[in-house]
């Protein structure tokens, strides 16, 4: 491999958990480089350290990448050879990266990927769910109402074939997050978690939204990282999918628990959230939706 580096901006993939990912080009131009832009210097050091390369690198991340794309953009206009890494992946990939990649695309600079290691291609491809079509989403939003209606728009969207959705997701929101698919998109619906991936404890769980979930709350702390897969059937346009089932559900569930156990809505509201496994508050949120909807 070359000493030689040209001018430009490289796009370094890092290893997602096993430092053997890392790529014999990855390192070359690692080492070569001038500067290597971080979205955390300490992170970046300890495989640096690892590799014994001496690069200097300078910190660059979501609160200070326009700024300091700014500064780096003028280092590349004056011929410099800068590489960027995210914490973990591939940059850019609901990471810092892209803001970048565009100031030095407007400046006329080159733009080079450096490929490996990525968390959600590497759960699609061993997931067993469908690779012809797929959806990469990254991170659902962390509040309850938004990430609901983010999915409810997802499983709206027509498509002619079945479809992989992919979704990144921390592990205090897992439960929760597979409680809102299966409400979403019906109790049938095929899922993968894949969890540490590439580490020590890789596992893939496969079955449906409440198998998985059942699975993991046993466990004493859900622990590690998550890629979240689901598998949506075919929809063509304008045709009924699960979000509207699942809307007329909620409300005549709530509906057939009070006319058949005399309770009020909130104590009809309240047993429902303990059958779905899901939060009083959540539902209601839910049932107002439903509601404004059909106004
Ligand atoms: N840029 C990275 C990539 O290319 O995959 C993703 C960065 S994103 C900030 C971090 C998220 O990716 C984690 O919260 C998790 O959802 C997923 N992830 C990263 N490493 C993982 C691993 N080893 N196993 C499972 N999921 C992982």
């Amino acid at each position: 491999m070359s000493e030689e580096l040209a001018p430009g901006l490289y796009l370094v993939a890092t290893p997602i958990g096993n430092l053997g990912d890392i790529t014999l080009r990855a390192l070359d131009v690692l080492k070569n480089a001038d500067r290597i832009a971080c979205e955390d210097t300490r992170q970046t050091q300890k495989l640096l350290n690892h590799f014994a390369i001496a690069t200097p690198t300078t910190s660059y991340h979501q609160h200070n990448e326009r700024e300091r794309a700014t500064e780096l953009i003028d280092a590349l206009k004056a011929g410099a050879r800068i590489a960027v890494v995210s914490d973990a992946g591939i940059p850019g990939i609901s990471d810092p990266g892209s803001w970048l990649v565009n100031a030095a695309i407007a400046a006329g600079i080159a733009v080079i990927p450096i490929p490996g290691a990525n968390a959600a291609l590497s759960a699609l491809i061993a997931s067993g769910l469908s690779t012809e079509q797929f959806h990469f989403i990254g991170f659902l939003p962390e509040k309850a109402g938004a990430r609901r209606t983010r999915l409810e728009d997802l499983a709206a969207l027509s498509r002619d074939s079945a479809q992989t959705i992919i979704f990144y997701e921390a592990p205090h929101r897992i439960a929760e997050t597979l409680s809102d698919l299966e409400s979403v998109f019906g109790p049938t619906l095929r899922v993968v978690a894949a969890r540490e991936l590439t580490k020590l404890h890789e596992e893939f769980l496969r079955g449906t939204a409440a198998e998985i979930r059942q699975n993991l709350i046993a466990r004493d702390r859900i622990r590690g990282e998550f890629v979240l897969l689901i598998e949506v059937p075919a929809k063509t346009a304008g045709a009924p999918g699960p979000v509207s089932e699942t809307r007329e559900t909620i409300s005549a569930r709530v509906a057939r628990l009070q006319s058949e156990s005399g309770l009020d809505e909130k104590e009809a509201l309240k047993r429902l959230a303990r059958e779905l496994g899901q939060s009083k508050s959540e539902l209601y949120r839910e049932l107002q939706r439903e509601r404004a909807r059909r106004k």
